[in-house]
Formats: C-alpha cells, sequence, structure tokens
C-alpha cells in the first residue's frame, strides 16, 4: 500500500497501527481485513468522482454502494459440488467416530442421516435465489469510514451530505407557478441528493418519496394523478442538466 501522505510504498509490517514508518503521519484505512478492502487512496478518488470534484453533493448511503460495488460484483452463489463434498466426509467423520464407539452397524447409520442430511441441506441451498448483499451495514459505514475519515484528516469527505445536513433538507414543493414536473422515488437517498443539489429550485422539480413499485395501491394512486407522466417529463428534464 502507498503512504497517502508520503507516497512510499508501504509493506503490511512497514505501516502498523495505520501509521506510516517513513513519516510517522496517520492514515485512515487498512486494507488488509477491511471488509471494502478500503485506501486512503481510493476513498479519496471515489469521493472525487462522485462530487466531479466538489461540485457535487452526494448521500452516505450512495457512497457505500460506490465503494462496494467491487465487493458486491465479487460476490457468487456456494459452490454445490463443494456442498455436496463437504456433506459426504462429515457424514464419513461421523459414521467413523459413532461406529468406534458403538457397533459399526451404528456408525453407517450414523454416515447416512449425516451425509443424507447435508445433501438435502445442499440442494434446498442450490435452489434458493442468489441475492448479493452489502459488505457493511450503513451505521457500520458511517462509523467505521465516513467517521474515521474525520477523525484522521479533520474534514468530512468532500461533497458528502452530512448528517446534519440530511436532517435538514427541506422537501418543499415550488410554488404553483414555478411547478414543471414531479418525480416520485422510493429510494429517500436519490430524493435527498436531488434536493441538496438544488434540482427542485434550479428545475421546479416536486420531489414525493414513493413506495416500492411492488406496492401496488401506492402506484396506482399516483398513476391516476397523473403523476407518471410528469415523472417521465422530469427524467427528461434531469438529463438535461
Ligand atoms: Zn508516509
Amino acid at each position: 500500500m502507498q503512504c497517502p501522505h508520503c507516497g512510499v510504498d508501504l509493506k503490511f509490517k512497514e505501516r502498523g497501527g495505520r501509521r506510516c514508518s517513513v513519516c510517522r503521519r496517520e492514515f485512515a484505512f487498512e486494507p488488509r481485513g477491511h471488509s471494502l478492502r478500503l485506501t486512503d487512496k481510493r476513498f479519496r478518488l471515489v469521493t472525487e468522482k462522485l462530487s466531479a470534484n466538489g461540485a457535487l453533493r452526494y448521500t452516505p448511503a450512495q457512497l457505500q454502494h460506490a465503494l462496494s460495488r467491487k465487493i458486491i460484483a465479487e460476490q457468487k452463489p456456494t459452490n454445490i459440488g463443494c456442498l455436496i463434498i463437504f456433506s459426504i466426509v462429515f457424514g464419513l467423520a461421523a459414521g467413523v467416530v459413532i461406529g468406534s464407539v458403538f457397533q459399526p452397524l451404528i456408525g453407517v447409520i450414523a454416515f447416512m442421516l449425516v451425509a443424507g442430511g447435508g445433501l438435502f441441506w445442499s440442494a434446498r441451498q442450490h435452489r434458493r435465489p442468489f441475492y448479493h448483499s452489502l459488505p457493511m451495514q450503513l451505521n457500520t459505514f458511517y462509523r467505521d469510514v465516513i467517521d474515521r475519515w474525520q477523525q484522521v484528516y479533520g474534514s468530512p469527505p468532500t461533497g458528502l451530505i452530512d448528517r446534519q445536513m440530511l436532517q435538514h433538507l427541506c422537501y418543499d414543493t415550488p410554488a404553483p407557478d414555478r411547478l414543471r414536473a414531479v418525480l416520485a422515488c422510493p429510494e429517500r437517498s436519490v430524493l435527498d441528493c436531488l434536493c441538496a443539489n438544488g434540482l427542485p429550485e434550479r428545475l421546479g422539480l416536486g420531489l414525493i418519496p414513493a413506495a416500492p413499485p411492488s406496492h401496488k395501491r401506492r402506484a396506482s394512486h399516483f398513476d391516476q394523478g397523473g403523476a407518471t407522466d410528469r415523472c417521465v417529463r422530469a427524467g427528461g428534464a434531469l438529463a438535461a442538466v
């Protein structure tokens, strides 16, 4: 890992306590063992990219997803072959131990039960749909990443909408004569981002927290109000920004 302060390449033993052995300065993240494999350099690059070098604002959840993307892409379902081999080996071990303590016949029965149960469980696991998951919860991300960065560098990440700003974001709809479109979105983080970047004022855009698409009742309510059409137009306006 390269020291974010002096640029010297450091081996693991040369950066104990998250401190460079050359310039003696502390850095925020040790990539080895970190669930996001973060380095200070990568963190800074991602925040600069998200904020377009400080011109735009983004939410903690958006930063969390941007930093997790590489880890999530590497997630794969458990290999069914490994599960089968593990079941058989574990069943054999159980059969040998139980057979040596009691009788060989009981050992064979134990093997069949344990290995059979393992194979049944493996088949069930294999049939289940696989979902990617975030490697870190948002609360942990706040504590171990955002707060840690601020602790070492003395200021929050460039462009981040911090907790206080999130609490004071105003969702007031523009006055009727300025309202050009309404955007209904189920992702609160997206609405926070649009609001913090001043889209409602700049585009005459109303922002509405919406239920996910599977929520038929709420979706039909918006459809009846003609909001879908306005959302499409809002999307076009946002694309033009
Ligand atoms: Zn250094």
